[in-house]
């Protein structure tokens, strides 16, 4: 025997989607995981004679790249189920950036861990997290340590508004009292500093998150853009969420904002959320630019903002990927949004072959890996150990015909029933197992109660309106 036929963990015995190059699925198949990577991928009898220290039998089982959430706001779980029939600027001048405008540190927390354990139940391994208030360096930091602290990879994209403008009034933001707490300069030596504390390669990186291309000033989304190069990281932002952006943007500025990016050399290395509103001149650029985009098909749903083009866009070679957008529109769960992303595009163009389910499995794994710049995404050797194990041996998944389409289809987040991130099992037997779920839970309601006393929005809570 070889010193290479030993592993620390060998999954075996389950229909194994890779996302390899040839798009392989072993039935049954087999993962040999060492350290923080994948060993080894084949059938079971070409792993046999693999020595792990630990072998887990997936019989009945579904394995996959773990899911990439490219756009999420975590600590806006503290808001779940508030908010309905908003729409965009009303919901976030006078429900989101409000509310966000007074959690203390403490409370963001205690909402990011507990979202982040949710997130880990449902088999995401990655996730870019939003983070916009309160963005001082400690609050960044701890935010980023408290999604490290479940298992959970990621980075927290930290929210940067600088001053107000033009179009940030008339979106509403002008009554807003805290939320253009900090200059350009002030935003950009802050990300900066926390870039420096948690650099690339970090379990959870910082990156620099301008929140919105169309009301941000432009001096500050160039500057994050300079900061993201000098560190190598990518950078994120909303974009073309909107109808109204793009035409009160080409009014002031005399392009559009997909335009006014490529026109100063900014769309390399940036994630996008949305991008709804786009001609066909902005998802060539995009296209062109390899530039990543969030699509958040249940958001986009929720808050009534449009459909994505999705197909132009996979079709002109963007870089896309799926996101949740935060717990106030959804869910953690990204097979629902693979499954959403797929009813949305067949409905809106009475075409029902515009997106299949392998694409959004495609979107949720490889799609995401690349957007964020991750060796991950794929169940092959040299990547890294992240994986889903879906269970099989339940009603839903009787008869069984087919991986793919029973996943998108008939699958749904609480059917994972392990997640392993970088070699390390995070989620098992019902349990995440890194922290004490049941603490966390509590801290974060007892957090979510004393922030609604305080701010006085119990009416919120009730549980039907009249
Ligand atoms: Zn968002």
């Amino acid at each position: 025997m070889t010193q290479e036929d030993h592993c620390d963990l060998l999954f075996t015995g389950g229909i194994v989607v890779t996302i390899d190059e040839q798009r392989r699925v072993l039935d049954p198949g087999a993962i040999a995981i060492k350290g923080e990577e994948i060993a080894a991928v084949g059938s079971v009898d070409e792993l046999a004679d693999y020595k792990a220290k630990r072998v887990i039998d997936c019989s009945d089982k579904l394995i996959t790249p773990g899911f990439i959430d490219c756009h999420n706001h975590l600590f806006e779980s503290m808001l779940r189920g508030v908010g309905e029939g908003m729409k965009l600027w009303p919901w976030l001048s006078q429900l989101m950036q409000p509310f966000g405008d007074r959690v203390t540190r403490d409370e963001a927390v205690a909402a990011v861990t507990n979202c982040a354990l949710e997130a880990i139940r449902y088999g995401t391994t990655y996730v870019v997290d939003n983070h916009y208030a309160p963005t001082d360096l400690d609050t960044t930091l701890a935010v980023a340590d408290a999604i490290a602290s479940t298992g959970l990879r990621g980075a927290v994209a930290r929210g940067m508004y600088g001053h107000p403008t033009a179009i940030s009034d008339q979106f509403g933001f002008d009554v807003l009292d805290r939320t253009f707490l900090y200059s350009v300069d002030d935003e950009i030596d802050i990300t900066r500093a926390a870039m420096e504390a948690r650099p690339p390669g970090s379990k959870v990186e910082i990156w620099p998150c301008p929140e919105n291309i169309s009301y941000n000033p432009q001096e500050l989304i160039i500057r994050a853009v300079e900061l993201a190069r000098e560190f190598g990281t990518r950078w994120h932002s909303h974009l073309a969420e909107d109808d109204t952006e793009q035409g009160l943007y080409r009014d002031q500025f005399g392009a559009g904002l997909v335009e006014w990016l490529n026109a100063e050399g900014l769309l390399e290395g940036g994630t996008f959320a949305h991008c709804i509103w786009l001609d066909d001149k902005d998802i060539e650029l995009l296209g062109d630019t390899g530039a990543g985009i969030a699509h958040c098909p249940v958001s986009n749903q929720y808050l009534a903002t449009g459909i994505m083009r999705l197909h132009d866009l996979r079709t002109a070679n963007a870089v896309v990927g799926l996101g949740s957008d935060g717990s106030c529109c959804g869910n953690q769960d990204l097979i629902l949004a693979m499954h959403q992303a797929v009813l949305l595009q067949r409905v809106n163009t009475l075409d029902p072959t515009i997106v299949m389910a392998q694409e959004a499995l495609e979107m949720a794994t490889i799609g995401g890996a690349r957007q964020v710049g991750i060796n991950a995404g794929q169940l092959a050797p040299g990547k890294r150990a992240d994986l889903a194990i879906i269970g099989l041996d339940a009603p839903q998944a009787r008869p069984f015909n087919n991986a793919v389409g029973h996943l998108v289809y008939n699958g749904r987040g609480s059917d994972v029933e392990m997640t392993i991130i970088g070699g390390q099992i995070v989620f098992e037997d019902g349990r995440c197992t890194m922290l004490d779920e049941e603490a966390v839970m509590e801290e974060a309601q007892a957090r979510a109660d004393e922030l609604f006393e305080r701010l006085g929005i119990n009416q919120f809570r009730s549980h039907w309106r009249n």
